[in-house]
């Protein structure tokens, strides 16, 4: 489904992203994996790919929330893939607290990693998928930044503009056959959201009555980045369970 196409996914070293470069490389894409810990999650998981699928996988240690950084690491992915398809934006990540006591670095970190980190990575790639003529962008939202959420203003309000660059980049890109795409997705079971208790009130707002799981998301974004999506672009789609609809 997608053999002979490279992607670029951030993130990709535990969850959601790690879920995305698994479902990624078993449809035949070759996988960048960019992380920005140790680097050794995003070993294990190009590892894993490779040697299940028989992709090129390799990992790559980037702060998405670094401008220069990003340029530096987009150019050595095309160095060692020779190009860029896919790119899908989905490192994240929280700190919460609520609006009177939120401290100002919390809501610049949020906004730099989750939103910035977002336009970084489009603005590496962008002139790549021009030149293509072809291009699949798909960023990683969340319900937060539908509904907004109490104690996650900085996070919800990243998200919120993650649906703005989305449609943008979508209006923008479309002459040059470059979609641009995000999935909202509601609480899935990760690092993340590793303490929320999953019983309760929060079980009774789901519809279907349990969180999601990491490939829940990964089959809507293979299915993003493949031809049936072609005709959809500046599209947000909740995976969710119900839970925003
Ligand atoms: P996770 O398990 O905490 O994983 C986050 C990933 O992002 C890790 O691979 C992490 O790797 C990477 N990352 C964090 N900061 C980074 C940075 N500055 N530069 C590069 N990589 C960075 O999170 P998740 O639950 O899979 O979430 C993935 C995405 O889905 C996020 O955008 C999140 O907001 C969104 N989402 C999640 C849920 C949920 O319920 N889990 C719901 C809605 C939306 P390192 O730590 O090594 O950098």
């Amino acid at each position: 489904m997608l053999s002979g196409k490279i992607a670029v996914i951030t993130g990709g070293s535990r969850g959601i992203g790690a879920a995305v470069a698994d479902k990624f490389a078993q449809a035949g894409a070759d996988i960048a994996v960019i992380s920005s810990g140790s680097g050794e999650l995003a070993r294990e998981v190009c590892g894993i790919c490779s040697e299940r699928y028989g992709v090129k996988a390799l990992p790559y240690r980037c702060d998405v929330a670094d401008f220069e950084a990003v340029g530096s690491t987009v150019a050595k992915i095309k160095e060692d893939f020779g190009t860029i398809h896919i790119l899908v934006n989905n490192a994240g990540i929280t700190k919460d607290g609520l609006i009177a006591t939120m401290k100002e670095r919390d809501f610049d970190a949020v906004i730099s990693t989750n939103l910035k980190g977002a336009f970084n990575m489009i603005r590496h790639c962008s002139p790549v998928f021009i030149r293509n003529k072809y291009g699949r962008i798909i960023n990683v939202g969340s319900v937060a930044g539908l509904m907004g959420n109490a104690g996650q203003a900085n996070y919800a309000a990243s998200k919120a503009g993650i649906i703005g660059l989305t449609k943008s980049v979508a209006r923008e890109l479309a002459s040059k056959n470059v979609t641009c795409n995000a999935i909202a997705p509601g609480f899935i079971r990760t690092d993340m959201t590793a303490d929320i208790d999953e019983s309760g009130p929060l079980l009774a707002s789901i519809p279907l009555r349990r969180m999601g799981a990491p490939g829940d998301v990964a089959s809507l974004a293979v299915f993003l980045a493949s031809g049936g999506a072609d005709y959809i672009t500046g599209e947000v789609i909740r995976v969710d369970g119900g839970l925003a609809m």
